[in-house]
C-alpha cells in the first residue's frame, strides 16, 4: 500500500507557500520523534497514521503570514488543489452516505480510511486521504462494478462517517433481525393455533387457558417485542384488540406509531403472558389490573409497568417502560431557561410549602419530580414518596405504596409518616378535596411537600385545587408555587436544517421574517428513523405565589385573570418558553403549535422502519377534565 511521504507532503505544502525550506527541514528531522510520541498516545490507530497527522501534531504556523495554524483541513485543500481533485468536507446529515455505507465493508472502509459520499449513475464517490492508492481503488471498481471518483476529505472526518455509519446500520440491523424474530415467532404461535381467524366476542370472551402462555413462542415473541421497543425508544407499548385483529402500537417521543397487527388469539396469549409476568391474576378478565415487571436491556434495569383494562373486543394491554436514566436526570438538563433554573433551585430549597407540577399524561412530570427529590436526596434530606402505584423503585427515597383497597389510604399514611420526621414528602398526585385537604395540611405543618395536577397550566392549577373543595385560604398559605411543564419533540441534530415556515404558520405565531433565521427542522435520517426528531425536551412555566396573585386565589377569582397577572408579573408563560425552544433551533413550528393547541396532529413523518404513525393520534386525557387553554 502506498502511503503519503512527508516529503511530498511538504513540498506540495511549499509550493502553496505554506511552509518554507527551513520548516521543511525541521519537520523532517522531527519526523520520526512526532512518529512515536503519538504511536504512544492513547486512542491513536498506529495503521491509519498518516504525513499528515505528523504536519498536524507539529502545530505549525503558515509561511505566507507567520500566525494562521496549519491545520488538516488547510493541508487536506492544498492537496486536493495539488491533485485537481475536489475537496469535500463529509455532512453526515445526509441520509444518502449512511444508505451508501453499505457499499463497502466497514473494516475495508477503516483500513483505507475512505468513506462513500455520494453515487450518480454508475459513479461512486469515495472520500479518500490518499488518493495514490491505485491498488486500493481498483479492488474498490472491481467490488462495486462501478467507476470509482476520489474526492479529497479530512482523515478526521472520514473516521467519524465511519463509526457514525457503521454504528447506526450495525443497531438497525440488530433491531431489524429481532423484529424478524418477534413476527416469526407470531407466525409460528399463530400456525399452532386453531382458532386464530375467529372474530372476538364482545366481553372479551376468551378461550385460552394459563398454559398457554408458557408456549415457547409467545415467550419469544414478548421478549423480542420487548427488545425491539428498547431498541426503538418507545416509552410505551399498547396492545389493543379490536375486531378481528390486535394493534401493537408503541409511543416513542410521546407519539404513537402502528407497529404490527397480530391476530386475536396471539394478542390474547401475550396478554395472559403479560399477566404472568406482571404477576397479576391471570383468570380475572372484567377487572383492570396493574402489575410490574422487570427487563434487562443492554446492562440497563428498565422497569415495566404493566396495566390490564377490559374493552369491548377484550382486554387492552398498556406497558410502560421505565428507565431509570431517563427518570433519574440531572435538573439543569430537564429543559429549564437558566433564570428558570435558578428560581427552581430557590424553591426546590424552602423549608416548607406545597410544590405543585402540573401537566397533562406524558408531560414529563414524573420525571422532573424524581429528578428533583434525587437531587434533594443528595444533600442529605429526608425524601418520602406516597404513591398509588410506586412508579420507580428507587433506594434513595423511603417510598410508601398507598393501598386504599385495604384500608392505607392517603390520609393513614400521612398520620404515621409525620413521626418519622421526613423533610421532604411527595405525593404521586392531588386528585380529590381529601389529597388535597391532607397535602394543605402536611405542608402547614412544616415540612416541603411536592405532588402533581393534571392541568395544561399554571393558573389552572390554583384554580383546580379550589374546584376540587380545598379552602382557598390554605390553598393560597400553603402553595409556594406552581411548576406547569409540556414536552416537545427535539429537532433531531443528526439531520437538522435550517428551514422557513409557511406564512400561514408565521402568521399563527406571530412570527416576523427576521426571527425565522434560526429555525431548523430535520430532514430524517437512520438515526430519527426518519422522524426528524429525536428526543423530547420539557418547556416550564413557573407561577410562584406573589401577594397579588394569593388575593386572586382568596377571591375565588377566575383563571383568565391569574393567568394575566402572572403575565404581566413577568411569569414567562409555556408558549413563550415554547417559542424560545423553537427560534434557537431546538423545536419545530409544527411542534409548538401542537403544543398550543393542546392536541396532537399527526405528523407527516413516518418511520422509515416498520414502523409507521398511528393516523389516530390518542391522547390519554379526558379534555373534560382539563382546563382550555387559550394562548
Ligand atoms: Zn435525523
Amino acid at each position: 500500500m502506498t502511503s503519503l511521504k512527508l516529503e511530498f507532503v511538504c513540498k506540495v505544502l511549499q509550493q502553496h507557500k505554506l511552509l518554507n525550506e527551513q520548516q521543511i527541514q525541521t519537520v523532517l528531522q522531527q519526523e520520526s520523534d512526532i512518529r512515536a510520541q503519538l504511536k504512544q498516545q492513547a486512542g491513536v490507530d498506529v495503521n491509519t497514521l498518516t504525513a499528515i497527522d505528523v504536519l498536524c501534531a507539529m502545530h505549525l504556523v503558515s509561511a505566507a503570514d507567520g500566525q494562521t495554524v496549519l491545520s488538516e483541513e488547510l493541508i487536506m485543500r492544498a492537496l486536493a488543489a495539488h491533485w485537481k481533485l475536489p475537496f469535500l468536507r463529509i455532512e453526515l446529515n445526509k441520509v444518502e452516505s449512511c444508505k451508501l455505507a453499505s457499499k463497502i465493508s466497514a473494516p475495508f472502509a477503516r483500513k483505507h480510511a475512505i468513506f462513500p459520499v455520494s453515487m450518480s449513475k454508475n459513479m461512486l464517490f469515495i472520500a479518500v486521504v490518499n488518493p495514490l492508492n491505485v491498488e486500493m481503488l481498483d479492488t474498490l471498481r472491481n467490488v462495486t462494478k462501478m467507476e470509482i471518483r476520489p474526492v479529497i476529505s479530512l482523515k478526521s472526518d472520514i473516521f467519524h462517517a465511519i463509526e457514525e455509519c457503521y454504528k447506526i446500520q450495525e443497531a438497525e440491523k440488530a433491531s431489524q433481525k429481532h423484529f424478524e424474530g418477534f413476527e416469526a415467532s407470531v407466525s409460528a404461535a399463530s400456525a399452532a393455533s386453531k382458532d386464530e381467524t375467529a372474530p372476538a366476542v364482545p366481553g372479551g370472551m376468551t378461550s385460552v387457558n394459563a398454559d398457554d402462555a408458557n408456549d415457547a413462542n409467545i415467550v419469544t415473541a414478548v421478549n423480542l417485542m420487548l427488545q425491539y421497543a428498547c431498541e426503538q425508544r418507545a416509552s410505551e407499548i399498547h396492545l389493543e384488540p379490536r375486531q378481528f385483529q390486535s394493534q401493537i402500537r408503541f409511543r416513542i417521543d410521546g407519539m404513537l406509531y402502528d407497529v404490527k397487527q397480530i391476530p386475536q388469539g396471539i394478542h390474547n396469549n401475550m396478554l395472559m403472558r403479560f399477566k404472568a409476568l406482571g404477576g397479576m391474576n391471570i383468570s380475572e378478565k372484567r377487572k383492570a389490573q396493574d402489575g410490574r415487571t422487570h427487563f434487562s436491556f443492554h446492562g440497563r434495569d428498565m422497569t415495566l409497568r404493566i396495566s390490564t383494562m377490559p374493552m369491548t373486543f377484550g382486554e387492552k394491554v398498556m406497558i410502560r417502560l421505565l428507565d431509570p436514566i431517563l427518570l433519574l436526570r440531572h435538573v439543569e438538563t430537564l429543559g429549564f431557561s437558566d433564570e428558570q433554573y435558578a428560581q427552581y433551585r430557590a424553591l426546590i430549597s424552602r423549608a416548607n410549602g406545597i410544590l405543585l407540577i402540573a401537566g397533562p399524561t406524558g408531560s414529563g412530570k414524573t420525571t422532573t419530580l424524581y429528578s428533583t427529590l434525587d437531587a434533594l436526596a443528595e444533600r442529605g434530606i429526608n425524601v418520602t414518596t406516597l404513591e398509588d402505584p410506586v412508579e420507580l423503585p428507587y433506594d434513595r427515597f423511603n417510598q410508601i405504596a398507598l393501598q386504599p383497597g385495604v384500608g392505607f389510604d392517603f390520609e393513614q399514611a400521612v398520620k404515621h409518616l409525620v413521626r418519622q420526621s421526613p423533610d421532604v414528602i411527595m405525593i404521586g398526585e392531588v386528585r380529590d378535596k381529601q389529597t388535597a385537604d391532607n397535602a394543605i395540611q402536611t405542608a402547614l405543618l412544616g415540612h416541603l411537600v411536592f405532588s402533581t395536577l393534571h392541568t395544561y397550566d399554571a393558573a389552572s392549577a390554583l384554580t383546580r385545587l379550589v374546584k376540587m373543595g380545598a379552602e382557598p385560604f390554605f390553598v393560597e398559605s400553603a402553595v409556594i408555587a406552581v411548576i406547569a411543564q409540556q414536552l416537545l419533540r427535539r429537532v433531531c441534530q443528526h439531520c437538522a436544517q435550517p428551514y422557513r415556515p409557511s406564512e400561514q404558520d408565521m402568521a399563527m405565531l406571530q412570527l416576523s421574517s427576521e426571527q425565522t433565521g434560526l429555525l431548523r427542522k430535520g430532514k430524517g435520517c437512520m438515526k430519527c428513523r426518519g422522524t426528524g426528531y429525536l428526543g423530547q425536551t420539557g418547556v416550564f412555566e413557573i407561577l410562584e405565589m406573589t401577594d397579588e396573585l394569593r388575593s386572586l386565589v382568596h377571591d375565588n377569582i377566575g383563571v383568565s385573570m391569574i393567568r394575566e397577572t402572572a403575565a404581566h408579573q413577568g411569569v414567562k408563560l409555556l408558549r413563550d418558553m415554547a417559542m424560545a425552544k423553537m427560534l434557537e433551533g431546538q423545536t419545530t413550528v409544527e411542534e409548538v403549535l401542537r403544543m398550543t393547541a393542546g392536541i396532537a396532529t399527526p405528523h407527516s413523518a413516518r418511520f422509515k422502519t416498520k414502523i409507521t404513525l398511528s393516523d389516530e393520534v390518542e391522547r390519554s386525557d379526558d379534555p373534560a377534565e382539563l382546563e382550555a387553554v387559550s394562548f
